[in-house]
């Protein structure tokens, strides 16, 4: 992994936030409190704007720097187990390198299990857990030394697809969603939403590259 590759995630995430406004903000109007469009896109263009800044950085530095900065940034529920997925995942590519997919997919849990412990949510609860845990235990499973970039990323665009639209039928068991009941159903969760926009833009940069 490359710092100018993170930065050109980062830029490629602010991108499709910007773009998904409408969609995004009218998902956490119908189950939440409407802010996550302004929460995700303050937290985006933070990192962007802190790009020279994480330019100079080891790749592991700055995504440790990208967490502690979302930390500060973005409110609501979302911010600190954002902050807490990227700080997961910096401290397991310091500790084991990030030369690998392998490397990257088991960093990439870490941050996933960072997230699970601090919202205490698991897979089918209505959150973000329904598109990051299958896009990681995915990830992990093809992440061979001889593994083909463009056929992983294709696979995890999908997976994350599927377990963004999963969260439709569900009732919410956390955030503020939970309060809705019956109510719940038929809307997707908008930090779903926002974590399957992510991790297509990121895994389309990873396939032209
Ligand atoms: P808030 O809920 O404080 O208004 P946001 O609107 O930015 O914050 O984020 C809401 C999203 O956060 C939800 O759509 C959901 O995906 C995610 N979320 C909320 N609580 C949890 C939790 N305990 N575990 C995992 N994700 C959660
Ligand atoms: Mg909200």
């Amino acid at each position: 992994m490359k710092t100018e590759f993170i930065i050109a995630a980062a830029k490629a995430i602010q991108q499709t936030i910007l773009a998904n406004e409408n969609t995004l903000e009218s998902l956490d109007r119908a189950i939440g409190d409407g802010d996550h469009y302004i929460n995700m896109k303050r937290g985006a263009n933070t990192i962007v704007d802190i790009q020279a800044e994480l330019a100079s950085l080891a790749p592991n530095e700055a995504i440790n720097k990208i967490g502690l900065k979302l930390l500060s940034t973005i409110g609501g529920a979302s911010g600190p187990l954002l902050a807490s997925f990227f700080m997961a995942m910096a401290k397991v590519l310091r500790e084991n390198g990030d030369e690998s997919l392998l490397k990257i997919a088991a960093a990439f849990a870490a941050g996933v299990q960072a997230i699970i412990q601090r919202g205490k949510a698991d897979i089918g609860e209505k959150t973000m857990l329904d598109v990051l845990i299958p896009v990681s235990n995915q990830f992990k499973l093809l992440a061979t030394p001889n593994g083909d970039i463009k056929l992983i990323c294709a696979t995890l665009i999908n997976t994350a697809e599927q377990g963004m639209q999963s969260t439709k039928d569900l009732i919410a068991t956390k955030g503020r969603a939970a309060g809705l009941g019956d109510r719940a159903i038929g809307h997707i969760d908008p930090g779903a939403k926002s974590c399957q926009l992510m991790i297509e833009a990121v895994c389309k940069l990873a396939m032209e590259a």
